[in-house]
């Protein structure tokens, strides 16, 4: 007998999601595993993730409707302004060319984005799904194969056992594993960058401002956090640098690092230091070429992969999460199966074209602004100045922000699913 109806490979952002989302609109009504090649825990301290990530409002909303938020709120930075500079590694100056203010523009004044610790989105992420009856812990195991039957599809777990449900879920990240076994192919290159993380503390507070530097080897984001429990202001610095220079710079001690990370910093919050550790990762942008086959639904990373240069990964994934429950949800209300094909192919049209749109977006914005070439800083002067001056256009960058344009499933309204 079929023990599960669905198993998402892969716990974390949005496996731990979806596995939540399921259990609450359906209950008892869904079979829901989960398993990870990882044990559990293992991207939930900042020294295995120190990464911090810009929550959109959907997001938020929708990790409200999870009852994720409440205890993550207390580490939430709310961002009161934007800043973007463009200017070359060396210049003493570094003018702002762009500002916008993420707030709401209904009069509530309300954020559209809070910096939210990676490390303390996943401990509450796995919390609140070991705490749900539906689900429990992942099982630490990987898929290494499948096979499908007519109804239903059966997995090839390491150490030989197999595992049959109604649905798999490939949430197993860049390096998708199912999706391999699945013979889905990806487009995708890699952009020969490093993204580097890391925390600094200043002497002075960021007053909720996030400010994105474009440097010709990449872009510098300087992402505001709460203060940490003794006082100390803190932001948390996402950096993008050609992969041989990057190596050069991870290679360096703290006091060199740190001398990098003040050339680039802008030198507006006092004197820095560091408040965490560094890690780095290779920056690849990638799309499946399908993100289902029968009985198999990609979510996250492994149905896309894009530049963090506008900080929209987890958002992507969360989205994904958000119309996949919805779309698994009202077919199963209908009395479908829960890998229905009319199911797979709602949630892959509703998700295919939005995640190919963003993906490009992020591209073109790392290509324009990642390099020193004096025409394209005066064109990227001249788009940034009269974006600047437009208000129509600074609503929109608010709204893309805020994760609120297009179709949004219910959980991105806030609403159960
Ligand atoms: C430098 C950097 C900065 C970023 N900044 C931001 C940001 O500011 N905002 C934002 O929205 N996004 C950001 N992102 C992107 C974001 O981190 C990712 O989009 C997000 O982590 C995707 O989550 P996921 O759950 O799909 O995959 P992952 O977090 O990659 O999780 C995959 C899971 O699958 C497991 N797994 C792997 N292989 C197997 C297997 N064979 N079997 C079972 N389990 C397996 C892994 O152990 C892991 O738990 C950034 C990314 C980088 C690299």
């Amino acid at each position: 007998m079929r023990q599960h109806d669905i198993i998402i490979a892969g716990a974390s952002f949005a496996g731990l999601a979806l596995a939540r989302g399921l259990s609450q609109a359906l209950g008892r009504d869904v079979r829901v595993a989960l398993l990870d090649s990882a044990p559990a825990g293992h991207g939930a301290d900042a020294a295995s993730d120190p990464r911090a990530s810009a929550v959109s409002a959907s997001s938020r909303r929708m990790l409200e409707a999870l009852g994720v938020w409440a205890s993550i709120a207390d580490a939430a930075q709310p961002v009161s302004r934007v800043e973007i500079t463009d200017s070359s590694l060396d210049a003493g100056i570094r003018p702002v060319l762009l500002t916008y203010e993420p707030v709401a523009d209904d009069g509530s004044g309300e954020p559209v984005m809070h910096i939210v610790p990676n490390a303390r989105l996943m401990a509450a992420l796995e919390r609140v799904t070991a705490g749900d009856p539906v689900i429990g812990r992942p099982v630490v195991t990987e898929v290494s194969g499948f096979e499908r039957a007519p109804s239903s599809i059966a997995a090839l777990l390491a150490g030989g056992a197999r595992v049959e449900a109604s649905l798999w879920v490939a949430a197993d990240g860049r390096r998708s594993r199912l999706r391999e076994a699945a013979g889905i192919g990806t487009v995708g290159w890699s952009y020969g960058q490093t993204g580097i993380v890391t925390t600094v503390a200043h002497e002075l507070p960021h007053e909720g401002r996030a400010v994105q530097h474009f440097l010709p080897a990449g872009p510098f984001a300087i992402l505001p956090l709460t203060a940490s429990h003794e006082g100390t202001h803190r932001s948390c610095i996402t950096w993008s640098e050609t992969a041989a220079n990057a190596s050069a710079i991870m290679a360096l001690d703290d006091a060199g690092f740190l001398d990098e990370v003040d050339h680039r910093f802008g030198g507006r919050l006092g004197v820095l230091k560091l408040a965490g550790g560094r890690k780095c990762w290779p920056l690849e942008v990638h799309l499946s070429r399908a993100y289902t086959v029968p009985r198999l639904a990609l979510i996250g990373d492994a149905a896309h992969g894009v530049h963090p240069i506008a900080g929209q990964g987890l958002n992507l994934a969360l989205r994904d999460v958000a119309a996949l429950v919805e779309c698994v949800a009202d077919g199963v209300r209908l009395g479908l199966d829960f890998a229905d094909a009319t199911i797979l192919e709602r949630y892959a049209r509703w998700r295919r074209f939005d995640s190919a749109v963003s993906a490009a977006a992020f591209d073109s914005l790392n290509r324009v602004f990642s390099n020193d070439w004096q025409l394209a800083r005066s064109a990227r002067e001249a788009g940034l100045g009269l974006v600047d001056r437009v208000p129509q256009l600074k609503r929109w960058l608010v709204a893309e922000a805020a994760g609120l344009t297009g179709v949004l499933p219910r959980l991105l309204r806030g609403l159960p699913a």
